[in-house]
């Protein structure tokens, strides 16, 4: 359920509001949107007539019901107001959001050793990226297949981020390592294979970097808001959804098959924002370029795109990993469409403030 407060009103009645619903048991979430307060209800809502609510104040709008299983991630919950996730770089601050630029973010799927992953660094800062992306702990389908260098990986893309201003996004794959993986990161990732591991969820939900929610290999859109859902609940409101391919039928052609549609689903969906990685979805690197295009003109927030400086000696997903000169010439074209939508500014360059303050979101008031 969630409460619609009019506009001007005191801080000392939404306060008194939000004391009367704890009393009957139920957790007040305050949101401050750019027009509007908003205090969504979590807990047994079910019994509790609309009526009842809205009565509690003449200072009430409106009161409506969430007919979803998930709450905080439903776009009723902020009243319609999109998610800015702002993440503090060293080259500035990029926000990842529905009225910003795409952001992107490039890199090798594992980070290999000093020399390769700095000098791909370089390489995607110049071509515009923002972010380095890069596997420190790697979910591989064999045990014998390359698993990442672990700890010793996390200190070379500290190294890298140091030497290019550039946000770090790498995952996480058990709760145990993650104090070690938020030090490091900016941004970080749980996996596809991950999407249901509640326990890692909560975990990332219970600590402050914001998380990239990658969806399962066979999630429906459901499943995966609700582990988003998971992540909102214990207290993390900055959550990325990052569609990166499901499995269907066809494993020949393509590795998975990119959900583009589920770009607008979500946007109907929910607040959060959206990120699409065409490298996992397609599999292939010839492939990758049409569907990052695809996926701008579908509305998406950011790109996640694998790139390698040596795609045929890559340790793990080099078919589907770009060159940096062909990175650098899709940039140009995703830049021609991104301008288009009036979604790429000048260099796609961090800024040293926040373009809008993010907006809080406060649990129990
Ligand atoms: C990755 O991004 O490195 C990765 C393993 O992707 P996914 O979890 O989507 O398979
Ligand atoms: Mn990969």
């Amino acid at each position: 359920m969630i409460i619609v407060i009019k506009s001007g009103t005191t801080t000392a009645e939404i306060e008194r509001i939000s004391e009367e619903l704890r009393c009957w048991n139920i957790t007040p979430e305050r949101t401050e949107g750019r027009n509007k307060v908003v205090i969504g209800l979590v807990g047994d809502t079910a019994e509790i007539d609309v009526r009842q609510i809205q009565n509690l104040s003449p200072f009430i709008e409106q009161v409506i019901r969430v007919n979803k299983p998930f709450k905080r991630a439903s776009k009723e919950f902020r009243y319609g107001e999109p998610t800015e996730v702002v993440v503090p770089t060293p080259n500035g601050f990029v926000t990842f959001g529905q009225n910003h630029p795409v952001v992107v973010v490039a890199g090798p799927c594992s980070v290999e050793n000093e020399e390769m992953i700095v000098e791909t660094a370089l390489l995607v800062k110049a071509a515009g990226a923002q972010f380095l992306r890069g596997g420190a702990y790697k979910p591989r389908t064999s045990p014998y297949a390359f698993q990442g260098h672990g700890e010793s990986a996390l200190e070379l893309l500290a190294k890298a981020r140091e030497a290019t201003g550039l946000g770090i996004i790498t995952e996480v794959m058990d709760t145990s390592d993650l104090d070690l993986v938020a030090e490091v990161a900016d941004v970080v990732q749980i996996g596809a294979r991950n999407m249901q591991n509640f326990s890692l969820l909560k975990k990332v939900g219970a600590q402050g970097k914001p998380v990239l929610l990658k969806r399962g290999l066979s999630a429906t859109i459901e499943d995966w808001l609700m582990s988003a859902e998971y992540i909102l609940a214990a207290g993390n409101p900055n959550v990325i959804l990052c569609e990166r391919g499901i499995r269907t039928f066809d494993r020949q052609y393509t590795r998975n098959t990119l959900d583009i549609s589920a770009i607008p689903v979500l946007r109907k969906l929910t607040h959060l924002p959206i990120m699409v990685d065409p490298s996992h979805a397609t599999g292939f690197s010839e492939f990758v370029p049409t569907m990052a295009m695809t996926a701008i003109a579908a509305g998406t927030d950011s790109l996640m795109i694998e790139v390698h400086p040596n795609p045929a000696k890559a340790l793990s997903d080099g078919p589907q990993s770009l060159t940096p000169e062909k990175f650098e010439q899709l940039m140009q074209e995703m830049a021609v469409l991104g301008k288009f939508f009036s979604r790429w500014t000048k260099n796609n360059s961090p800024t040293a403030t926040p373009k809008f303050a993010p907006i809080s979101s406060t649990v129990g008031v």
